[in-house]
């Protein structure tokens, strides 16, 4: 890259979102943000200390009694204006994603609306909200059970769904009545920032939602600061586990959704060209940085030969370049330091001892020479040893396994530390049947690559998929952001005159 080219990019510095206001980080560490097309630096972004997280904190408790008792009714209709705003401003908001994620443009518009799909479901909040009530539990003792919002939740989010992530939690936890602190990645958090100021649009007090951009320093507030009430997490394993144990020990209510090493199960029956094409946008959509890709195809006995023979020609000829590209099918990887190590990890494959049938480390790329990018690689004869397809790469790589028969492949599956996401394609109801009921997943798919639930259902994995025992948005997402109280009543004139010494029973 030459030194003029770099120059003529300017370098944006970005800010905090606290208490409906941008908050400078003059005097703090800042991170280089990248455009992975390029490989140039395009922003900086401050990393919030401890203090300036406590302050987003203190805004959103702040906020909170006026907006937790602002009725689910005029929650909802802030609701409904974002949505419309979301849907007038996706593209800029595509834009915004692939420009520091490097997904294609039309990648990024589907992420807005897989997005979209939470605002609209929590549009209806007031009705998910409705408690349950019971006459005469006991002689003239009424009975009800409410949800009444946690207080501050905390949002810390991964580089690889910008917007969509940081929309599978907010949403419902601002309709459920909460205050809200997001820490999205420092690689990509422009999206966040401009989420909240189409939040601000659409009449959502100030403090009700604010953004703090850093690292662990800020990471470490929201998980111990005892004004916090819930902590949502999407990220890697080792850090949900972190995130889990450490804000459980403080108190808090946690869902920590982790890394996954997603399994496509092939029949010998499933339609070859079906299964080939399915796993073409499973395994390499997004450069394979998405937690429902599939990273590992299992194919059960003569399955093997012909799914290799469908899918190597089209590896090979996979379009790559840049999100502005009209014909790419594929876009860079999120930071040189990624790519470099999903690089490491073919390089691995083939010291292991897999055979790398198609090789896309040097593919030819439609774009710039600095830009983050590789092609798609597969693998075939991966054993259950190897650590290609025991650990998430993350990129394009695919691993090949083969096996006798689908009991042998769902021992392969459920043997895995990662349990998020799953799929068979067949052509049989009775393996179907088998699979779904024997597999050890969160999420799964027949005849569907990549079952991600929509926004009116729950998403989240099994095993080391996920920490806590609710998934996020959907009816989970709900029961997360709510805490249930159970009232019991009677009136005065109707109760007992002399104290009762003995359990009450509802008589
Ligand atoms: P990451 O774990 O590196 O970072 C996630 C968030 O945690 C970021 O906001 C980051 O700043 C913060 N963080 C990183 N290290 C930390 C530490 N030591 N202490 C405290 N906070 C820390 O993940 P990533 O690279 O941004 O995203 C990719 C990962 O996310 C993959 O493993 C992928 O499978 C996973 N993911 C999972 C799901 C899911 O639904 N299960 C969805 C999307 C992504």
């Amino acid at each position: 890259m030459s030194r003029a080219a770099d120059q003529a990019v300017p370098v944006v510095t970005l800010e905090h979102f606290i208490d409906g206001q941008p908050v400078g980080g003059a005097g703090g560490q800042f991170g280089d943000v990248f455009d992975p097309a390029t490989g140039r630096v395009t922003a900086r972004v401050p990393l919030a200390d401890a203090d300036l997280t406590r302050q987003a904190v203190t805004a959103a408790a702040r906020a909170l009694p006026g907006w937790s008792s602002t009725t689910s009714l005029r929650r909802a209709r802030v609701m409904f204006r974002f949505r419309e705003l979301l849907e007038n401003n996706a593209d800029e908001l595509a834009r915004i994603i692939s420009s520091e994620h490097g997904k294609l443009h039309d990648d990024a518009l589907g992420e807005v609306t897989r997005g979209m799909e939470v605002v609209e479901f929590v549009c209806g909040i007031p009705q998910m909200l409705k408690g349950e009530f019971s006459e005469n539990v006991g002689t003239h003792i009424d009975s009800w059970s409410l949800r009444q919002p946690v207080g501050v939740c905390a949002g810390i989010t991964p580089f690889n769904f910008p917007a969509m992530v940081p929309m599978w939690m907010f949403p419902v936890a601002l309709a459920c009545g909460n205050t809200f602190v997001l820490k999205p990645s420092e690689k990509d958090p422009s999206a966040a920032l401009f989420l909240a100021r189409l939040l601000q649009e659409a009449g959502l007090p100030a403090g009700v939602f604010n953004v703090v951009n850093g690292a662990r320093e800020a990471v470490d507030v929201l998980l111990t600061d005892p004004r916090v009430g819930a902590v949502s997490f999407v990220g890697s394993t080792p850090v949900a586990e972190y995130i889990y144990t450490t804000a459980s020990a403080h108190g808090k209510r946690v869902q920590a959704l982790g890394g996954a090493k997603n399994h496509m199960v092939i029949m010998p029956d499933a339609d070859m060209d079906q299964a080939a094409n399915a796993l073409m946008g499973a395994a390499y959509g997004s450069a394979g940085e998405r937690c429902m890709a599939i990273s590992a195809a299992v194919a059960v006995g003569e399955a093997g030969d012909r799914l290799i023979e469908a899918l190597a020609p089209m590896v090979r000829d996979l379009v790559i370049g840049p999100a502005s590209s009209k014909t790419a099918q594929m876009g860079p990887l999120v930071t040189r330091e990624h790519l470099a190590k999903v690089r490491e990890y073919v390089d691995l494959g083939v010291t292991e001892g897999a055979t790398l049938v198609v090789d896309g480390r040097n593919a030819p790329v439609e774009g710039e020479a600095g830009g983050f990018y590789m092609g798609g690689c597969v693998f075939d004869h991966v054993t259950e040893g190897m650590r290609i397809y025991r650990e998430e790469i993350f990129g394009p790589v695919l691993v090949v396994l083969r096996v006798d028969d689908l009991e042998s492949a769902l021992r392969l599956v459920n043997d895995h530390e990662f349990g998020n996401g799953t799929a068979i394609f067949t052509a049989d109801g009775r393996s179907a049947r088998r699979f779904v009921h024997a597999v050890e997943a969160g999420m799964v798919g027949v005849n569907v690559p990549i079952p991600v639930p929509m926004a009116f259902h729950s998403f989240g994995g099994w095993k080391r998929s996920l920490f806590g025992p609710l998934h996020v948005h959907g009816p989970d997402g709900v029961r997360f952001y709510t805490r249930l109280k159970t009232v019991t009543a009677r009136w005065p004139d109707q109760s007992p005159t002399r104290a009762e010494y003995t359990m009450p029973t509802m008589k």
